[in-house]
Parts: structure tokens; sequence; C-alpha cells
């Protein structure tokens, strides 16, 4: 199995490219983003908990995603030839749950990909998402909110995963297919090790 997960601040582009990398090396892409709001959509007890968070840009509780994250990743564990975590784990405490719970089933994270891209870019292009996503945490406010949050609580899985020997940063800026040329320069150099 191939295990990654693309790590970056809200707006650089972990999403755009988790949809490319998917088909190049046939992973599974689990959003937690996306899992969140498919449960808001649906109006399960779970979503109507997590959009009290989403909605002012703070993180949901750690307990809350690690349980679907793994939930997930048990659902297809059997057929998939791996995963691209996007959004996962967005704190230290999320990064130990995940790393034990992958040893715990026999598996691994092999590394961390960063996506960086510098905040005033970043503050663009959520603005511009803002137009037509119509999700409720893409306006002005609840964007730097979650620029915050990020620097405080999931720019820290960086270290953790240095620490692991297990971090690879790669520069955001440019044109969607050279960012996921850099991507896969990465995953190539890895599975070539
Ligand atoms: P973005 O990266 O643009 O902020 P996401 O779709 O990844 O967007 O996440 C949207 C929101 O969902 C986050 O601001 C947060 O409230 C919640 N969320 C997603 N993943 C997590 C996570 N791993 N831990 C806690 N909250 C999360």
């Amino acid at each position: 199995m191939l295990n990654i997960i693309l790590c970056g601040a809200p707006g650089c582009g972990k999403g755009t490219q988790s949809t490319l990398l998917v088909e190049k090396y046939n992973l599974k892409h689990l959003s937690t983003g996306e899992l969140l709001r498919s449960e808001i959509e649906s109006k399960s007890d779970v979503g109507k908990q997590a959009e009290k968070y989403i909605s002012i840009g703070s993180l949901v509780p750690d307990q809350m995603i690690i349980e679907i994250l793994l939930n997930a990743v048990d659902k297809y564990a059997a057929t998939a030839a791996g995963f691209i975590l996007d959004g996962f784990p967005r704190t230290v405490e999320q990064a130990a749950a995940l790393e034990k719970a992958f040893e715990e089933r026999n598996n691994k994270i092999d590394f961390l990909v960063d996506i960086q891209v510098e905040t005033k870019e970043l503050i663009t292009r959520l603005l511009i998402r803002g137009e037509t996503s119509g999700r409720s945490d893409d306006n002005l406010d609840t964007i730097k909110k979650r620029l915050q949050v990020y620097e405080s609580k999931t720019a820290p899985v960086n270290e953790f995963y240095k620490n692991l020997g297990k971090y690879h940063s790669i520069n955001g800026i440019g044109e969607i297919s050279e960012i996921s040329a850099r991507i896969s320069e990465v995953i190539d150099a890895e599975l070539n090790k």
C-alpha cells in the first residue's frame, strides 16, 4: 500500500491535487472536509455538531474526526491500493492517533507532502472559491480564522512528520499541472527508494 498525507493551509490546492494523484497512482482519496460536508448535507447528528465548528472556522473535535476518518479507512482498506489523506491529520493529536491506528492495522503512513503557498495568495484563492463554492466558511472573516488555526494547530503536524523522517515540502505556486508534477516527483522518488 502507498499511504500519503497531503498537507497545507486552506486554499493550498490539496483537493485539486488529490484528484489528479488518485488517477495517476490508483489511490483512494479521503478528504475529511468532504466527509464532514456530506454529513452536514445528510443532516446527521454528527453533521449538525460539525457545522457549528466549521461555520466559524474552528476545527471539529479530534475524537469526532478521528472516528470518521478511521471508519472510512476500514471501509476501503481491502479494496484500495492506498490512501491519499487530504485535510487529516490537522492536529498533532490526530497525527499520533493516525500513526497508532495504522500500526494496529499492520499498515503505515509512508510520508507527508506539505504544499506551500503564501498567505496573501491563499486568501485570494479562497475568496474566489467562495463566489461559487456555497461553503459557509469561504468568507473573509472565517478564512482569516482558518489560516490562524492552521498556523497554531496544523503547522505542528509538519514538525511531527519531520521528526519521523517522513516529511516533504513542495512549492504550491504555479500551474496546476506543474504542482502535480512536483508532487509526483516526490512520490516517484519514494517509490524507487
Ligand atoms: P480547507 O482545507 O479549505 O479548510 P477542508 O474541506 O479540508 O477545507 O475543511 C473544512 C473544515 O472542516 C475545516 O475548517 C474544519 O472545520 C473541518 N475539518 C476538516 N478536516 C478536519 C480535521 N482533520 N480536524 C478537524 N476539523 C476538520
